[in-house]
């Protein structure tokens, strides 16, 4: 009797009795230190409510937060060859990619999606940074000529987020290949008369930074991004030489000339609707918060072409 009450009753009793322990519901700012409640943090698109400082978000919370009613349609991306080099570092490149795939539950680091914004159609694309630093692979540059063969298709501007340390490492010289072809992709966009608009936001740096990132037809980034090819550190080392304040961050590449607006992530939306609006030639913006769009009712809202309305008219 001894052994039940002293041994496996307490045993069955914790097994039964264990509660769920909750998750963390409060967040640090990384930035000023304050506790921010979850649920808050999220409603802001994970910006602090103190100090506006831009936290990570992942592609598919953006996504939700852009989109009309939070809906779009994810574009598919073609698979490319796993693991070409058969890399291996500490880890096997497969390894990484399993751990990375669990990590943020995503297959890899970039996802395309079409719907509408302020009723208005677009194809996106955002980049993971979670998803082994954003790394632009093989899987990237599909997702890229993706993005833009269905923007092509549908005849919508394409608006790209970016986040990258640069080129998967991994797989050595096929991820610097799709540097050219990133950028076909998006001259793709261009003969179509599309426009190409980029969001970076922090870090966009290495390969990204070299090839489609700064070919957009707009630049806009969050604030305080850092936006670069060799970072500050890299740069400082080699030059022994301290660098400017605020150098290579968005409101410094502001002021010299390589971006055209620093927005916050909570007016970024309305922004971009309004600059597609104005470069698709469509009527002023319909604002506030929009319901997901009914079916069929896109076509009200396309710009005139001859053709369609010569159907219309038969
Ligand atoms: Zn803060």
């Amino acid at each position: 009797m001894n052994w039940i009450t002293n041994y496996v009753r307490p045993r069955i009793n914790s097994i039964f009795s264990r509660r769920e322990v909750p998750e963390n519901l409060w967040h640090k700012c990384d930035e000023c230190g304050t506790m921010l409640f979850h649920r808050e943090l999220s409603d802001n698109q994970n910006v602090c409510t103190n100090c506006d400082h831009h936290m990570h978000i992942t592609p598919r919370d953006r996504f939700t937060a852009l989109f009309d009613g939070g809906v779009f349609n994810e574009v598919a991306v073609p698979e490319p060859i796993a693991d070409p080099l058969k890399f291996k570092d500490q880890k096997k490149y497969p390894d990484r990619m399993k751990a990375a795939q669990k990590k943020t539950d995503e297959k890899e680091a970039m996802l395309v999606a079409a719907g509408e914004i302020g009723r208005t159609p677009i194809v996106a694309a955002a980049q993971d940074f979670s998803f082994m630093g954003g790394s632009m692979g093989m899987y990237v540059g599909n997702a890229i000529i993706a993005a833009a063969e269905e923007a092509v298709k549908l005849g919508r501007p394409l608006v790209l987020f970016s986040a990258a340390g640069g080129a998967r490492m991994q797989e050595g010289i096929l991820s610097l290949m799709q540097m050219p072809r990133t950028t076909v992709a998006v001259q793709m966009l261009k003969e179509a008369g599309l426009p190409y608009i980029v969001v970076l936001t922090h870090p966009t740096t290495g390969g990204v930074t070299a090839s489609y990132a700064m070919l957009g037809d707009v630049h806009i980034s969050e604030p305080n991004a850092l936006i670069c090819f060799a970072g500050p550190r890299v740069i400082e080392q080699t030059i022994r030489e301290k660098l400017p304040e605020g150098f290579q961050r968005a409101e410094y590449l502001l002021d010299h000339g390589m971006l055209d607006r620093v927005i916050s992530r909570t007016e970024m939306r309305d922004e971009l609707i309004k600059i597609i609006r104005m470069m698709m030639q469509l009527p002023p913006q319909i604002v506030g918060d929009l319901p997901a769009p009914e079916e069929g009712e896109e076509a009200a809202n396309a710009p005139v072409d001859a053709a369609a309305s010569e159907e219309a008219a038969q």
